[in-house]
């Protein structure tokens, strides 16, 4: 499911031919673009060109690394999960907007129809053209506007169907992306957590060497002797 509308993206900004490159990319972490190129049996430029096609949409993301021998950079992308989704959603909405429109306008205006060359005007064209058909001549019948509003609607309830379950997707993905920083941000709580009782107990221990010097002396003396033996 998710798969298929994210390579009905990546078709829409970079050709049908480009949507094999969803399954080579990942969410997570990014990939070597000569392996992707190897994948796709594609030289590394055609590669490339795709790449930069998504990313100019903002759908993937990359990091560069530089080949030490060689003094090339190589490229690692990934794909952005929620961006692309976003960018379906975004795609859906002004196809219903466009939808609608064109439901209102079959609602409230009347269209003309040559039978013989199926070519159709709106009303006022008609009347500049005396019901006539421009190409052929015919007489210009009223259109049954019956059957285009009940294929409309169809197409319309479709694209709701499709706008749902893409933000369906959005929801769980942002709930994985959420999940992830805020399991980053608490192993960073712990990090420093950890870093702050090992200072604390360093104190206390500076502190208890303060309390009791005979202590802190014995323990030079050990040093000094260890230091000793290692000489
Ligand atoms: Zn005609």
């Amino acid at each position: 499911m998710l798969e298929n509308l994210l390579k009905e993206v990546i078709s829409l900004v970079a050709g049908k031919q480009a949507e094999e490159i969803v399954d080579l990319l990942d969410t997570q972490k990014y990939v070597n673009e000569f392996v992707i190129a190897k994948k796709l049996n594609l030289t590394i430029n055609q590669t490339r060109n795709i790449l930069y096609k998504i990313s100019d949409y903002g759908l993937v993301s990359s990091i560069r690394k530089k080949d030490k021998r060689k003094g090339w950079y190589t490229y690692f992308w990934k794909i952005e999960i929620v961006k692309t989704l976003d960018f379906l959603k975004e795609n859906l909405l002004k196809k219903i907007d466009t939808a609608e429109h064109y439901i209102k306008s079959r609602e409230t205006k009347r269209f003309y129809v040559c039978e013989r060359c199926h070519i159709e005007l709106s009303e006022e064209n008609a009347l500049l053209n005396n019901f006539t058909c421009t190409e052929c001549g015919s007489l210009l019948v009223l259109k049954d506007n019956i059957k285009v509003l009940k294929d409309l609607r169809k197409n319309k309830e479709k694209l709701e169907k499709d706008l749902a379950l893409v933000e369906e997707e959005i929801t769980k993905e942002r709930g994985k992306e959420d999940k992830k920083r805020g399991k980053e941000a608490r192993k960073e709580e712990k990090i420093k957590f950890k870093a702050k009782l090992k200072l604390k107990k360093s104190r206390m221990k500076a502190k208890k060497m303060e309390h009791h010097p005979e202590k802190s002396k014995n323990k030079k003396v050990k040093h000094s002797k260890k230091s000793h033996v290692k000489k």
